[in-house]
């Protein structure tokens, strides 16, 4: 068994319908490659990310309109089809599983600062601290990586920070959530969630 047959077999494994000899032979690949009993390990982190995952009505088509949004090359490997055939939430796992390669990889090289919002204007970035200053607005979103935020002033919008720290004083004012994430896993999480609910909300 090579590692593209054993990976379908660990989903199957995950599920809780892997037997017989498609198990004995999951088992003797994963004591020769140590590069899959890691996988499986981040599966097993994964599946327990989507296990506690909010429950959500799936939207029909989402499957669907996953695999359309997938490179061309991923949608021709076979182990795909597999995927198809299984509910969203193992879709939803499966994606995760395929991005966290370079997100992992991200995670660790990029760590600059990273301000990103509609309204940057009234945003006073020092060191790596980004400050909303008192009697100041910021007009929307604002997401920061790497970073400190210290709102002083008033954010008519989410915050989210990432791998950061954000204060609040007295005088600020926050009109939508702030969410702080501090772990690639978190970070993950967000980005599952962010991106399935552009996928549904795609024509
Ligand atoms: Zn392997």
């Amino acid at each position: 068994m090579d590692c593209r047959e054993a990976l379908p077999l660990m989903h199957e494994y995950l599920d809780g319908g892997l037997k017989g000899r498609e198990a004995l032979a999951l088992k003797e690949h994963l004591l020769v490659c140590p590069a899959c009993r890691e996988r499986l390990k981040q599966l097993e982190k994964v599946e327990a990310l989507v296990q506690a995952w909010p429950q959500q009505e799936v939207p029909s088509g989402l499957t669907e309109r996953i695999m359309q949004a997938l490179p061309p090359e991923r949608r021709k490997q076979p182990w795909w089809l597999w995927v198809r055939r299984h509910p969203a939430a193992s879709v939803a796992a499966v994606f995760v599983l395929v991005m966290m390669g370079s997100f992992i990889s991200l995670w660790n090289e990029d760590t600059e600062l990273l301000v990103k919002g509609s309204d940057l204007s009234s945003v006073v970035i020092k060191g790596d601290t980004v400050y909303v200053p008192e009697g100041k607005t910021v007009a929307g979103n604002l997401m920061v990586e790497n970073g400190k935020v210290q709102v002083d002033g008033d954010i008519k919008g989410n915050i989210v920070v990432i791998d950061g720290t954000v204060a609040m004083a007295s005088t600020a004012h926050i009109s939508g959530q702030v969410t702080e994430i501090d772990q690639a896993f978190g970070w993950l999480w967000y980005k599952m969630n962010d991106w399935v609910s552009t996928i549904s909300q795609a024509k």
